[in-house]
């Protein structure tokens, strides 16, 4: 009997409809001797809106307030009676439905009064989505006459450690939970259906996992629960080529490695979460990426060492918004050891990552992307740190209208010519590149444009090495 975790993406479900089929395809899979542990994200906009409201809860009043949730209880509701067809479990779910929103609004209202949000309340706004999603989900399931039982990441035995936003499993405690809270149900064929994205840190204060979460929750459930694999059902077929919204001839992967599919990932491909790879690739578990609305399609599969894997060099292109490259200038930083490490202290300690990195052989400035909505912060950061000490740094500079774009494929490593061939695609088009970086993995090349020329370089390096042709 094959044992699968099956993480459902909001897209998969945005509304009542999709819900239903969402509990119809679990059904099928289950009726057909397999266990099957299921992980939801919240409705397709809802951590967004939610996320939203939170930062403007501090200056809002309570009209405002109640609109927004009476909007959301609305939303849910309709999903409720849309995907159950039981009017018992109806009343089952719109109650927790009601009684969550209710939470919300208490929750929503005291940040007014308070006047200010912070990284833990944030999260705890943030949790709601999935919160609402994961009751519908287990009463769709139930209409099918399945045994099942919704847990709160937090319930499920998720924890992690306090860094708000982007906390991080502790993985032998999360494991050891899961076994114990889980595993039984699983081995009785009862259906656990999971929150995506939240968990809780060691006092069980509600963090998340970071945004686009709930594949890294079914990862982490995947190892805890030693499955056969773990299936990320999105509304596209698979990895592609590229973003299909992007470039409809984009073609889908039919395998990839975990050391691509993780640097696709972390380099936009919106398919996965970065993170999620980490935790299946230590064990071997395979993942597949598939479609909800085609699944007669194998979709992506995921695995340590692909087989019939194609020896085409570059694999996929990416394009990465809401960006910004930061430039940092100084002839005192030629020859001077551990300059560069004092930039990069600033920006860690004001928890700026650093996306990509480029230096020139002069050594008088660093060039670094980072995302575009921490740009004012770390600007100023460096500048009170280091301008005003009178040190080695004369100016620091930003563009805020770039985008990366990411040239990917494992076969690229040793293979003479791949850069020249993208740079010249990139020329003919009248393009500008702005910076370029390397890593010694070889497993990516990335550069740098202007935001409104991304489009137009995914296109052209697309055609140029005919991704849309296996
Ligand atoms: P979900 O709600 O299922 O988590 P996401 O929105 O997080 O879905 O991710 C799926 C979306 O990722 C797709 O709709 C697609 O537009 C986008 N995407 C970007 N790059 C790629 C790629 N290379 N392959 C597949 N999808 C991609
Ligand atoms: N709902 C969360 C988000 O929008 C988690 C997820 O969808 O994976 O980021
Ligand atoms: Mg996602």
């Amino acid at each position: 009997m094959m044992k699968i975790v099956m993480k459902f993406g909001g897209t998969s479900v945005g509304t009542g409809e999709n819900i239903r089929h969402v509990a119809d395809l679990v059904a099928q899979y289950a009726k057909n001797e397999c266990r099957i542990a299921v992980v939801v994200s919240a409705l397709a906009g809802v951590t967004n809106s939610l996320i939203e409201i939170a930062c403007k809860a501090k200056r809002s009043d309570a009209k405002q307030i109640e609109a927004f949730t009476e909007g959301l209880r609305e939303k849910h509701l309709q999903a409720v009676s849309t995907a159950i067809s039981s009017k018992a479990i109806q009343k089952e779910v719109a109650q927790i439905i009601e009684k969550t929103i209710f939470e919300l609004e208490k929750v929503l209202t005291g940040i007014a009064y308070i006047g200010e949000l912070t990284p833990k309340s944030r999260d705890y706004v943030a949790s709601f989505g999935e919160r609402l999603s994961a009751p519908i989900v287990w009463g769709a399931i139930k209409d099918h006459k399945l045994e099942t039982q919704w847990f709160t990441g937090k319930e499920a035995g998720i924890v992690t450690d306090s860094n708000f936003g982007e906390a991080n499993p502790l993985m032998n405690f999360t494991s050891h939970l899961i076994r114990e809270r889980i595993s039984p149900l699983l081995e009785k064929g009862i259906i656990p259906v999971v929150t995506g994205f939240i968990a809780a840190n060691q006092d069980g204060i509600v963090t998340t996992v970071g945004r686009g979460g709930s594949d890294y929750t079914a990862t982490i459930l995947g190892v805890a629960l030693q499955v056969d694999e773990v299936w990320i059902w999105t509304d596209v077929d698979g990895i592609m080529t590229t973003d299909p919204k992007l470039v409809p001839s984009a073609r889908m992967l039919p395998q990839l490695s975990y050391q691509e599919a993780a640097e696709m990932a972390i380099f936009g491909a919106k398919a996965m979460h970065p993170r999620a790879l980490g935790p299946v690739s230590k064990e071997n578990i395979p993942v597949r990426i598939r479609n909800t609305a085609n699944p007669e399609n194998p979709g992506t599969l995921i695995t340590k060492e692909p087989k019939n894997d194609s020896k085409e060099v570059v694999k996929a292109v990416a394009m990465i918004k809401d960006v910004a490259m930061l430039n940092v200038y100084g002839a005192g930083m030629v020859g001077a050891p551990g300059s560069y490490a004092k930039v990069f202290d600033v920006l860690g300690k004001n928890n700026i990552n650093v996306m990509m990195v480029s230096t020139a052989v002069s050594e008088a400035n660093i060039s670094m992307i980072i995302k575009r909505d921490l740009l004012g912060r770390a600007i100023s950061n460096l500048e009170i740190a280091l301008l005003e000490r009178g040190g080695f740094v004369t100016e620091v500079s930003a563009e805020d209208d770039v985008a990366v774009i990411a040239v990917m494929g494992a076969h690229m490593k040793g293979t003479l010519g791949v850069a020249s061939r993208i740079f010249s695609t990139v020329a003919k088009k009248g393009i500008n590149i702005r910076m370029i970086a390397q890593g010694s993995s070889e497993l990516n090349i990335s550069f740098v444009v202007k935001e409104k020329d991304g489009i137009a370089v995914v296109k052209a390096i697309h055609e140029e090495f005919k991704l849309d042709k296996a």
